[in-house]
């Protein structure tokens, strides 16, 4: 398996959904051993790796911070370079936030469909978990409940997502799924960011959403939902497996590990991913080949001869 980048230049522009600022954004195709780099065009090309050293604050977006440059709501566009298998690419852009566009993945599935995705002539590399590693946090909403997440070894990409809101049109919802470009694009890429009616005013009194509107957020009032129809009946917890897949791009290499998130959110996923990357006994660098010698390894006790 090869690393890979994209054919050719592909750009979309809008408003970012926090800061209300419209901006660009193009996707350039980029060397091997690149990784998914940011590049503040508006600030002399000043780039930001989209890995965990690099997440600020992390409240209802992911953000990250490089030298005091800032630059949010990562998920939905990390979401689709990641699961499309995309190793290596710049994302230039000229402002603060990434633009919200429909509030999903699908606007930048589109643009990588458009962009196509070349095979390169480097070996990839996987970040492959050797130990299992759990955050768990205190549900500050139900005393005695609690949020956590979870990494654990396994030889390809699976996330289970487990979401429960009191809403008539919410509640228990758990999405579980080996990612991969075919299966985001189906069972992810166009679920919605939402939110509740009843935040609204606090989220703009903190300065947040000012680039909401009903046209890139499904938003929920008491018993149903405002701006129907829902793309899926379980779009809020397709929803937030996919803010789970972007913030595991900040693994910075794709997982070959299973993740468990249970009433997760930005916060805990990256947690979990600086946590995991600050241990290195936890992890190893993997290559396709170190791979196949081990499941050769393992498929040659298989067929050894059983004795009876
Ligand atoms: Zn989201």
């Amino acid at each position: 398996m090869f690393q890979t980048s994209i054919v050719r230049s592909t750009s979309a522009e809008g408003v970012g959904l926090h800061t209300g600022v419209y901006g660009h954004i193009r996707l350039v195709p980029a060397p091997a051993d690149t990784g998914i780099v940011f590049r503040r065009i508006d600030l002399d090309n000043f780039p930001i790796e989209a890995q965990g050293h690099n997440v600020a604050r992390v409240s209802y977006a992911t953000s990250l911070m490089k030298q005091g440059v800032l630059l949010s709501t990562t998920e939905h566009l990390l979401a689709a370079i990641y699961s499309c298998g995309v190793d290596n690419i710049f994302i230039d852009i000229d402002s603060i936030e990434v633009p919200i566009l429909d509030g999903s993945a699908e606007p930048f599935m589109q643009m990588l469909e458009h962009a196509g995705i070349r095979r390169l002539r480097r070996k990839r590399r996987y970040l492959k978990v050797l130990q299992p590693l759990e955050v768990v946090e205190g549900d500050p909403g139900n005393p005695g409940q609690v949020r956590r997440i979870g990494i654990y070894p396994a030889n390809e990409f699976h996330v289970r997502c487990y979401v429960d809101f009191p809403h008539p049109l919410v509640g228990q919802q758990e999405v579980e799924m080996v990612v991969n470009p075919q299966t985001f694009r189906h069972l992810l890429a166009r679920a919605r960011t939402f939110c509740f009616e009843r935040d609204i005013e606090p989220l703009r009194s903190m300065g947040l959403i000012r680039g909401g509107s009903l046209e890139n957020a499904i938003v929920l009032t008491n018993d149903g939902v405002m701006n129907g129809p829902l793309r899926f009946p379980d779009e809020f917890g397709r929803h937030k497996a996919l803010d789970l897949i972007g913030d595991l791009a900040l693994a910075g290499l794709p997982l070959l590990a299973r993740v468990e998130a249970h009433k997760a959110g930005h916060a805990l996923h990256t947690q979990l991913v600086s946590r995991l990357l600050a241990d290195p006994s936890l992890w190893t660098i993997a290559t396709e080949d170190s791979m196949h010698s081990g499941l050769e390894t393992g498929l040659a006790a298989l067929a050894a001869p059983a004795a009876d």
